[in-house]
């Protein structure tokens, strides 16, 4: 890892690159001449470092690092990096910035182990997919002495602290990637790093990172892309006190994966604390939750995968339950946490029996049912009437009707999955009431943003659908940062500034959010027809979003969505019903008459939603995927409110291996979220930014001569006192703008003051 001193001189370096040279090799007789290397890209695409020997109109021969000659078209070749920029820790300080330098630098710095990189103001994170040895005590604390300044996300964490200590203002630190990159396992670094740094007698600091923990167990799970994969988003609002130690947290969760309870596709696993339960439950408790093997669970072998390699599910059960008393969740509430947990997967084994030629059915009386109604505390039969029947009212009387074997296994799934998502949003709240301590103040919080990462499989339904709308409002966050208001503001404040084109995401998302005739309007008119059907829906989509070049429509019951990170193919099953997500009032007065305070306590607040007036309750009636689009608005004006840190997350192959990169992949994701231009704007890019005022009250004082009455001159004294190269600062009608690095020197002359 780089010491300070190194970095003193890589700074310089990068000062002397600044001049921007030509990305393609126009001069071939400079390259021969000199031996310069080239990458060129051969027959199967794959990009080679060689040197050129000759050229005869387009083609050039070239020599090969592994000695062989071949015949390239001059198109297919692109200047490479001199060997003393090998591996640099920015891809700033690259001489030439093109695909194939980025993808080698980023490969030479992995197979050190140097996961971390920056792209300006970026940082960029590399999955090692295996223990790397640069965390723990020692480490974080040389970054906090500053001694350690190579891109890390401690180094993340320490910038935002800092930041939010000098300037008062809230921070973000916002991780995104796709799944399995190493979202989450980036935040709880930095997570950690704040904690250490923050740590006071408040008694919360040890408590935000424990509840990882328990987040985990009951939100994550394993997919065909990421063993531990989130199946919800997460933000952690972290306050400080005025002398910057830890006052309080907030977690916030956006749309839990339901489904995942009682459906999964194969190879996959429902969320993890069913497993550790059934591994890891003292024989007590086991003989008290009547739980058996998780083999033995419908709901939980149905994909043919009830382990996770190197994970002891057991194991994992005793740390969580160490994570429920440091939250403080007390005895009782644990106990009837678990005792819904294995109702829920009783639930699974409920089965029925159809009685008649319409297909109409009886509950299966068995230990199944009788253990959910023991478990839940309510009585078997009425268990059996709701599972079997539903009320309708005719005139006056209300007669009960028998549902049919799809209607009986549907309501048998919605209660698994509404005791589990309200059992998941109650611990969410646990937490909460845990981590608050005294009134949040604003001013001083950071926020660690975790969303699930972009998602397409083979089948892609509702969920993805949601999770990827979120990443593209991400992305488009993203974009207004570091593309958008960066150079609006150069523009705006009247410095030299050539243009940089990037890649909106602007169409993608007029697509799902346009009114009238954007998908979430179309889905929740369609939500409301009684006769929808998903081919009725498929057909509306390809009616009205045929103009909007992201979208196309397929056969059936599919379309596409072009989104900025990849094409995807949607099937429109069960978008309506998983839309609508309908709120079986039987299920909510047997949830109020069981003798259970829990289930007592989730119908009370399922009953406020759907029993108050329309005019009293805004999100009544509302659908599933237009909540979700509040809360992400409200999540993108907290954001907006914030400064922000980014940390891009890669996945280096899809087998979740160490060791191996696979080229064509780190493309892909490095392309979708900009990294190459992102480079580009901050290498020509000027990345801190300060009013003449604050620059002025800040240092106004080391000045030798005397303050003059106009800050904007007094700024620029500042910067010709402290010889600050013309070529790293600018003077603004506003603000003083500075590239990478130049603040620090400031901040160092203040404190030696
Ligand atoms: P999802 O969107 O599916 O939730 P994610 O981006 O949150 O994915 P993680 O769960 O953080 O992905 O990472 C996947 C796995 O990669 C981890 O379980 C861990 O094995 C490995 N991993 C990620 N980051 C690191 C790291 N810094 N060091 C070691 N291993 C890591
Ligand atoms: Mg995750």
């Amino acid at each position: 890892i780089e010491t300070k001193e190194e970095k003193g001189w890589s700074e310089r370096r990068r000062t002397e690159q600044i001049t921007s040279e030509p990305e393609c090799v126009n001069n071939v007789e400079y390259f021969i001449d000199k031996k310069l290397s080239v990458w060129c890209r051969v027959g199967n695409g794959e990009w080679h470092l060689g040197k050129i020997q000759s050229v005869s109109g387009d083609v050039a021969c070239v020599v090969l690092s592994n000695t062989e000659v071949v015949g390239v078209s001059m198109k297919e070749i692109l200047p490479a990096n001199p060997d003393v920029l090998e591996g640099v820790d920015d891809l700033i300080q690259l001489s030439y910035l093109n695909e194939p330098s980025v993808l080698y630098n980023l490969r030479v710095r992995y197979s050190q182990d140097l996961i971390y990189s920056k792209a300006g103001p970026v940082l960029i994170a590399v999955n090692p997919f295996k223990n790397v040895q640069i965390y723990g005590n020692d480490i974080r604390s040389a970054y906090q002495k500053k001694a350690l300044v190579a891109p890390h996300v401690y180094a993340v964490a320490d910038a935002a602290f800092d930041e939010m200590m000098r300037e008062e203002k809230n921070q973000s630190i916002i991780i995104s990637g796709e799944s399995g990159a190493g979202k989450t396992e980036t935040a709880k670094y930095a997570m950690q790093y704040l904690e250490a740094l923050g740590g006071g007698n408040f008694g919360v600091d040890n408590e935000i990172l424990k509840t990882n923990c328990i987040l985990e167990a009951f939100g994550n799970a394993k997919t065909s892309r990421n063993d531990n994969s989130s199946r919800f988003g997460k933000l952690m609002e972290i306050h400080f006190s005025a002398k910057g130690k830890i006052c309080g947290a907030k977690l916030e969760t956006f749309l839990l994966e339901k489904s995942r309870v009682v459906q999964l596709s194969n190879g996959e696993r429902s969320y993890h604390i069913f497993y550790e339960l059934c591994a890891g439950a003292s024989p007590i408790l086991k003989e008290r939750l009547k739980l058996k093997a998780a083999s033995e669970y419908k709901y939980l072998n149905q994909s043919n995968c009830l382990t996770i390699d190197r994970i002891d599910d057991a194991q994992k059960f005793h740390k969580l339950m160490e994570a429920f008393n440091t939250v403080q969740i007390p005895q009782e509430h644990q106990e009837r946490a678990f005792s819904l947990l294995a109702a829920v997967l009783w639930l699974g084994n409920v089965s029925f029996q159809v009685i008649d030629n319409e297909n109409h059915v009886d509950v299966v009386e068995d230990e199944a049912v009788t253990n959910v109604a023991m478990l839940m505390g309510c009585n078997s039969k009425e268990l059996m009437v709701v599972l079997s029947t539903c009320k309708i009212q005719a005139g006056r009387d209300c007669i009960a009707k028998r549902l049919t074997l799809p209607q009986a296994t549907d309501m048998r799934d919605s209660l698994a999955k509404i005791i589990y998502a309200s059992l998941f949003n109650w611990l969410v709240e646990q937490i909460n009431t845990s981590l608050e301590v005294g009134k949040l103040r604003t001013g001083r919080s950071i926020s660690i943003l975790d969303i699930y990462g972009f998602e397409s499989f083979k089948n892609n339904s509702f969920e993805q659908f949601c999770i990827n709308y979120a990443n593209e409002r991400l992305q488009q966050h993203f974009n207004r940062h570091l593309f958008k208001l960066e150079q609006e503001e150069y523009e705006g404040d009247g410095i030299d500034w050539t243009k940089v084109e990037f890649k909106d995401n602007q169409e993608c998302l007029d697509l799902i959010e346009k009114k009238p005739i954007g998908f979430v309007s179309l889905l929740d008119e369609e939500s409301n027809f009684p006769k929808a059907t998903d081919t009725t829906f498929a057909n509306k989509l390809k009616h009205h979003l045929k103009a909007n070049s992201c979208f196309r429509g397929e056969r059936g019951r599919g379309f596409r969505v072009r989104h900025y990170a990849g094409e995807v193919l949607y099937d429109t099953n069960g978008f309506l019903e998983k839309n609508r997500d309908p709120l079986h009032v039987d299920l909510i007065q047997l949830l109020s008459s069981c003798n259970c305070q829990l289930l007592n306590l989730f119908s009370s607040k399922m009953r406020d939603k759907s029993l108050k007036p329309a005019s009293l309750s805004e999100s009544m009636n509302q659908s599933v995927i237009t909540k979700f689009k509040s809360q992400l608005f409200k999540l993108m004006n907290k954001l907006e409110d914030t400064t922000p840190h980014f940390i891009r997350c890669i996945k280096p192959n899809s087998n979740q291996l160490p060791g191996i990169y696979e080229e064509n992949h780190v493309l892909q994701q490095l392309r979708c979220c900009g990294v190459l231009e992102i480079v580009r704007i901050s290498r020509s890019g000027y990345h801190t930014r300060m009013t003449h005022q604050d620059l002025v009250a800040r240092y106004g004082f080391l000045l030798d001569t005397k303050l003059s009455q106009d800050p904007l001159s007094t700024s620029d004294s500042i910067m010709k006192q402290f010889n600050l190269p013309p070529e790293m600062y600018q003077v603004g009608y506003r603000k003083i703008y500075l590239r990478t690095g130049q603040i620090g020197l400031l901040e160092e002359r203040r404190e030696y003051v």
